[in-house]
């Protein structure tokens, strides 16, 4: 892989690779963009194959980072960090204070926080060297769990979805398929049976699926047959790359928005696939973007006087822009997002510019 010709094409800023003897870290740290502000991302902790596969995979999460926040309306840029290593075997603890060292070097132009084998009260271990973490638990000064932000986020993701396919501004009796009932899931499952919604509902752990089951008077659906339900919202809320070429035809739902990260395994071909098959793909990392803008306000550039709120139901109006701009293009919603995050920054930009 050449380095800079993949920063180029992605548009990066800076990429540190991190080295630390003690602990023998193997780290790389990568700021796609900060026009907006100071990049902001998680670390993950990952057993790649090879270095070049976690180069990839930084780059592109990185730039993920940027479009999220450029779209869910925050002064943040994109950052993202990973470890190379084997979650299950490494000294966590040293791992991350070393990460931390490289991360304070940085003096706050990225900005950590929690991804992959990485916990909240992991971060604790980098907070001993830098200050430039967010995510951490509430009794150690941090916002605490983000999860019931980022179920409200996929609330108001689902809406917008519904009013612009369905052209419903409400969601009594409309059918959804929830894939996973973890943090998101099961907060999500509440807010859409408190809207009147006709819930279907899967895990792989069958007691989980149960108990939120009885709360959200959910039927439980087989593991492998939540995504073949003849429904309106087919809500992917456990892990990626559940859209493919090979799950795209047998969607019967109308819309697809969910939780999960990096839901589509193609990132272009399925987002355009989807589109040809008529089915309405609300962006993940639009819809749940309320864990993000909860973390942020941990960060000291953040306008507290703004409510969580108010930011989390700008998803809704964010969403039915970029369905009508890709109705108006014949492009898929995915690529409309990155388009319109671009634009959005862009324009910061020369606004910047203009005025100095
Ligand atoms: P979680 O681990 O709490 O929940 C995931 C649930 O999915 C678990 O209950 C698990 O048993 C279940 N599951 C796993 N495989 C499944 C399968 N094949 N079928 C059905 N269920 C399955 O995780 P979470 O925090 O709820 O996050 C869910 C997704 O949302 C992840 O992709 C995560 O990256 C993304 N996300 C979470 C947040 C947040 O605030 N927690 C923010 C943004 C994105």
């Amino acid at each position: 892989m050449n380095i800079f010709t993949s920063m180029n094409s992605f548009g990066h800023e800076q990429v540190l690779f991190c080295r630390d003897k003690n602990s023998s870290l193997n780290a790389i740290i990568s700021i796609h963009d900060t026009t907006l502000g100071p990049a902001l991302g998680g670390c993950r902790i990952w057993n790649y194959q090879d270095h070049a596969d976690a180069l990839h995979d930084v780059l592109r999460l990185s730039r993920g980072m940027t479009y999220k926040a450029a779209l869910a309306g925050l002064p943040l840029g994109g950052g993202k960090s990973v470890i190379i290593a084997d979650p299950k075997t490494a000294d966590k603890p040293s791992l991350l204070r070393a990460l931390g060292q490289h991360v304070e070097y940085l003096h706050g132009r990225y900005i950590t926080s929690q991804d992959v084998s990485v916990s909240n009260s992991d971060l604790c271990h980098i907070r001993t060297m830098t200050k430039h973490v967010v995510g951490l638990p509430a009794d150690k000064g941090g916002t605490g769990d983000p999860s019931p932000h980022t179920a409200m986020g996929v609330l108001h993701g689902i809406k917008a979805a519904v009013r612009h396919k369905l052209n419903r501004s409400d969601l009594h009796g409309i059918s959804v398929a929830v894939q996973g009932c973890g943090n998101v899931g099961k907060h999500l499952c509440h807010l859409l049976h408190h809207e009147g919604a006709k819930l279907y509902i899967s895990d792989i752990s069958v007691e989980r699926a149960r108990q939120v089951a009885d709360e959200c008077q959910a039927e439980t659906v087989d593991k492998d047959a939540i995504i073949s339900l003849d429904v309106d919202v087919f809500s992917p809320c456990a892990l990626g790359a559940v859209i493919s070429k090979k799950s795209i035809p047998k969607l019967k739902a109308k819309i697809v928005a969910g939780g999960a990260n990096n839901q589509l395994t193609d990132e272009e071909g399925d987002d355009l696939l989807l589109r040809e098959h008529g089915i309405l793909y609300a962006p993940d990392y639009i819809v749940n973007a309320g864990g993000l803008i909860s973390v942020s306000y941990e960060v000291e550039a953040i306008d507290k006087t703004v409510p969580i709120a108010d930011r989390l139901t700008n998803i809704y109006s964010t969403l039915l822009e970029i369905f009508s701009v890709a109705d108006t293009n014949g492009a898929g919603t995915g690529k409309t997002a990155n388009k319109v995050a671009e634009k959005r920054i862009t324009s910061y930009a020369s606004k910047m510019n203009s005025a100095s």
